[in-house]
């Protein structure tokens, strides 16, 4: 952390980090324990990178370049367009550094053209788990679902990673679909 004193709202922010970055990884114990299959192909040396990822994720919110916009983004009452300019290099960075962003893998070509590229499974399973501990925070595991079917026309990914996304949501929509806590 790049500074010794909080604010009270830096310190709530801190713990909205700290408790996301805890429901990520029961997220990732979940996907493990339910769908085991998902890890298969995995190389070993893969899925210790995908552990390392889990462990460090969104570790980067709290560097100076993230923290400080994305909080005054989260508690302002009214956006000014310095809070959201601030909060949207913040993000750039944030999607720039972090490859469980669906926008990390977007590439806009010299010619304007903007191209989806496949995110790798070790990315997208991290992709997965960040979404699903929105579910997990809410005490309804398939909140994912509808979330997904809320977003899925404004994301832009490769017909192979929808295809992915989707078998796992189904996964996960079909074994939790009347399980409301656990
Ligand atoms: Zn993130």
């Amino acid at each position: 952390m790049f500074k010794k004193h909080f604010s009270e709202e830096e310190k709530k922010y801190y713990n909205i980090i700290k408790n996301h970055r805890k429901n990520v990884k029961q997220a990732f114990e979940l996907l493990q324990i339910n769908f085991g299959e998902l890890f298969a192909n995995l190389t070993k040396k893969q899925f210790n990178h995908l552990k390392k990822q889990i462990d460090t994720h969104d570790l980067s919110k709290l560097k100076k370049e993230e923290f400080k916009a994305y909080c005054i983004n989260f508690f302002c009452k009214e956006k000014t367009e310095i809070i959201q300019n601030n909060f949207d290099m913040a993000c750039l960075h944030h999607h720039r550094t972090n490859p469980h962003h669906h926008q990390y893998w977007l590439l806009k070509r010299n010619d304007g053209e903007l191209v989806a590229l496949d995110i790798p499974q070790v990315n997208l399973l991290e992709m997965i788990c960040d979404w699903w501990a929105f579910s997990i925070q809410e005490g309804d595991l398939c909140l994912i679902n509808s979330w997904y079917e809320t977003y899925k026309d404004k994301m832009i990914l490769s017909k192979k990673t929808r295809e992915t996304v989707e078998e796992i949501l189904n996964k996960i929509k079909t074994k939790f679909k009347k399980i409301i806590s656990f």
